[in-house]
Order: C-alpha cells, then sequence, then structure tokens
C-alpha cells in the first residue's frame, strides 16, 4: 500500500500506524505524546494545525480489543490532549473519527473545528473537503 506524505514522499508500508508507533515512520512533529500502550501523532498526510491522531501500539482494529488498561488510558490520554489543544491552541471544538474498516490499525482522529471549516458544512461529510482543503493552507 501507499501512502504519499506531507513532505510529498511516498512510503510502502503494510500498516501506517505500525510503522508509525514503532517508529518505522517519523510523522512532522514526531511524537506529540506516548504512554505504554498509545501515540499520539501529527497526520502523515494533512499537516492541519492540531489535527491529532491517537493510535493504539498494538495491532489491532476494534473497539471492544481493548483490554481495561488500555481502555482506562485511552480515555485519560484522549482527554488529555482535547486539554492541550484548547489551552496551547485555543480550539473550541473538536471532532471525533474512528473507523473500525481501516487497512491501518486502532486510532481515533481528532479533528479540530477552526471558522474558515464551517463553508463546508458542519456534517461527516465535511471532512474530507476540509482535509483537501487544508493541504493546501502554508504551513
Ligand atoms: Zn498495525
Amino acid at each position: 500500500m501507499g501512502i504519499v506524505l506531507s513532505n510529498g514522499k511516498t512510503i510502502d508500508v503494510d500498516c501506517l500506524s505500525c510503522a508509525i508507533t514503532v517508529g518505522l515512520i517519523e510523522p512532522d512533529g514526531g511524537v506529540i505524546i506516548e504512554t505504554e500502550y498509545l501515540h499520539a501523532h501529527q497526520d502523515v498526510a494533512n499537516p492541519l494545525k492540531g489535527l491529532v491522531i491517537l493510535a493504539s501500539k498494538r495491532h489491532i482494529t476494534c473497539f471492544d480489543e481493548l483490554t481495561e488498561e488500555e481502555k482506562i488510558d485511552y480515555i485519560n490520554l484522549l482527554t488529555k490532549i482535547r486539554q492541550a489543544q484548547r489551552n496551547v491552541l485555543n480550539i473550541e471544538y473538536v471532532n471525533y473519527f474512528y473507523n473500525e474498516d481501516t487497512t491501518q490499525h486502532f486510532h481515533t482522529w481528532m479533528v479540530p473545528r477552526y471558522d474558515w471549516m464551517y463553508q463546508f458544512g458542519r456534517s461527516v461529510e465535511s471532512v474530507r473537503p476540509i482535509l483537501l482543503h487544508s493541504s493546501t493552507l502554508e504551513r
């Protein structure tokens, strides 16, 4: 599977989440925060400021595959990152996306809602044009 990175390079990996969480691929900005079970990083394809991907370190796909320890770690880290988005970047609202049917493994998108995004609407369908638009913005 080929993945185009934000620096324009294309890489071939079986599971992007595995490649990132073991450090094979370093996303722009590197690791945001990491725990025993989880790994948070900027998306490799979308340079949108404040967009955080929170991935498990284990190669699992479904929510109900998380262990008790992972569940607790997940909600604690998710809220910690959310708080940082508010305090550091002044992000008022965040959209959360998580698909189980992905070629990668367990990861949650934390997508900040900026004012310019509302031209694309508020629904889940607005996310793709927003991310496409964000890749054209200056970094
Ligand atoms: Zn994986």
